[in-house]
């Protein structure tokens, strides 16, 4: 079987890793004929956008992509790719599992919890304006449709794959209307699911259980910034923003892509992890279809990452960029 996929290379570390991921999908015997398309911070300066049409027609037509990191600039420059991404192709779940691999030194053993992200909507509205000089509002927007959808999509994740507990969280106490109608939805979403159990979570308290006990979660549902600060927080616990994947999610389209960003420093150099776009790029795989392939790159993934003499800096070690894959590629031969 033939698969088409799209495939973006991205900004900084993001085409070496995205190569090395390709290379896995390879050697784990996928066949996907990928549509290699760009955006990034170079095409912003030809196209005038990071997120360029043709990269998200191509999405549209194969419904699938493996997407390198794309930079966005801080204070001013131009609008994030990836928030553009989102919100164009409507991904409206961001998916990250959160699971110490064994053999991979980590603050914490025994985390396994998924990060369901509300991808949309909350303060990426991109609702920002000057009121007045020296004076600026930033619109946190919050639907009872966005709410609902990302709440019922936790809800079968964790009916889907046996789990006990969805944990809402969320700043309710302060934001009663906006983190309230959230907070609401998931309650009322929750009824339909009477084998899980629901919880509710105030951030900030959520923030100081995640390092002290992360072994106590099991599905958690937020909105798009909580979202995103967690899921940095949870790579932490498990090795660091070099090893989780992630995927966002659509009626339509899923696109698959690390964490971490485009981590400029290590450009270029053979030194970056490709482990999380790995990640990504196996969960891809068993979205078309092809579960036990996509098993088989998870067990390589760890196999390769027990030993120390395939880490890379991030983790510790002096492997490169290329060690790490080749060392993946191996196990799979095995
Ligand atoms: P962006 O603006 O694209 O978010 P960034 O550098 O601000 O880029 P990240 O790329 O997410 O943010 O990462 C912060 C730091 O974490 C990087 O500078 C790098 O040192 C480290 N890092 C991130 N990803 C990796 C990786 N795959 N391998 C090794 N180190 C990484």
């Amino acid at each position: 079987m033939q698969y088409r996929a799209t495939l973006i290379p991205g900004d900084g570390i993001g085409p070496e890793v995205v190569d090395a991921a390709v290379r896995v999908v390879d050697a784990a015997g996928v066949r996907i004929e990928w549509e290699r398309v760009e955006a990034g911070a170079d095409v912003f300066l030809k196209h005038g956008t990071a997120m360029p049409d043709e990269a998200l027609n191509s999405i549209r037509k194969t419904r699938v992509a493996l997407k390198g990191p794309i930079g966005t600039p801080i204070g001013g420059g131009f609008k994030s790719a990836n928030v553009l991404m989102r919100q164009a192709l409507d991904l409206y779940a961001c998916v990250r599992p959160i699971r110490t691999l064994a053999g991979l030194p980590s603050r914490f053993q025994n985390v396994d919890f998924i990060i369901v992200r509300e991808n949309t909507e909350g303060l990426y509205s991109g609702l920002e304006h000057r009121v007045a000089p020296g004076v600026v509002e930033s619109l946190k927007v919050v639907t009872e449709v966005a709410s609902l959808r990302i709440a019922r999509y936790a809800f079968e994740l964790a009916r889907g794959q046996g789990r006990a507990t969805v944990t809402a969280i969320h700043k309710a106490n302060i934001m009663k209307l906006s983190d309230g109608l959230f907070l609401e939805c998931v309650r009322r979403v929750a009824r339909d699911y009477p084998e899980i159990a629901m919880k509710e979570m105030i951030i900030d308290n959520c923030a100081m259980q995640l390092v002290t006990k992360p072994e106590q979660f099991d599905v958690l549902v937020m909105d798009n910034l909580y979202g995103d600060i967690l899921s940095d927080l949870g790579a932490g616990l498990v090795g660091g923003l070099g090893i989780v994947p992630g995927s966002n999610i659509g009626l339509e389209c899923a696109v698959f892509e690390a964490v971490h960003g485009s981590a400029p420093d290590l450009a270029g150099k053979n030194k970056a992890n490709p482990t999380a776009v790995i990640r990504s790029a196996a969960q891809l795989v068993g979205h078309i279809g092809e579960r036990s392939a996509a098993e088989r790159i998870e067990k390589a993934v760890a196999a390769a990452l027990a030993d120390p003499r395939n880490h890379t800096g991030d983790l510790g070690g002096k492997a490169t960029t290329k060690d790490l894959t080749d060392a993946i590629v191996r196990h799979l031969a095995d």
